[in-house]
């Protein structure tokens, strides 16, 4: 008797393989990117996480800015290089954001003083 060695039938074969949730070809257990279909094959419980969807990370970064980073370095998904490049990027944005809320400040702070409506009031800076 002759067993044709499919993928379904040659459980030998089979022990290493799985199949992908994308295309359904056989592919190596331990492989994270379908060798067919290219897709991304990382656990679902890792990188399908709501929290780690771009949108939400881009959202977040926007809205909280430097706060939101721990979310970028959990995130499966993001390279060394992309995080480390975010994280820059993010700490520069902010401290040109808190040098130019300073800077507003104090023309704020001049002005009032100027219009006298801050007679005895001495700022720190
Ligand atoms: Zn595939």
């Amino acid at each position: 008797m002759l067993i044709e060695p499919t993928s379904e039938q040659n459980t030998g074969l089979a022990e290493n393989l799985k199949k992908c949730p994308f295309c359904a070809e056989l592919i190596q257990k331990e492989a994270i990117l379908c060798r067919y279909c290219h897709k991304d094959l990382v656990p679902p419980d890792k990188s399908k996480k709501w929290y780690y969807s771009t949108s939400v990370v881009v959202l977040a970064l926007l809205t909280f800015g430097p706060l939101a980073l721990p979310l970028v370095w959990a995130n499966p998904r993001c390279s060394l290089m992309l995080k480390l490049t975010i994280t820059v990027v993010i700490i520069a944005l902010s401290a040109a954001l808190i040098y130019a809320m300073m800077g507003m400040y104090n023309m704020l702070m001049d002005q009032i003083r100027m219009l006298g409506l801050l007679p005895q009031f001495n700022p720190v800076c």
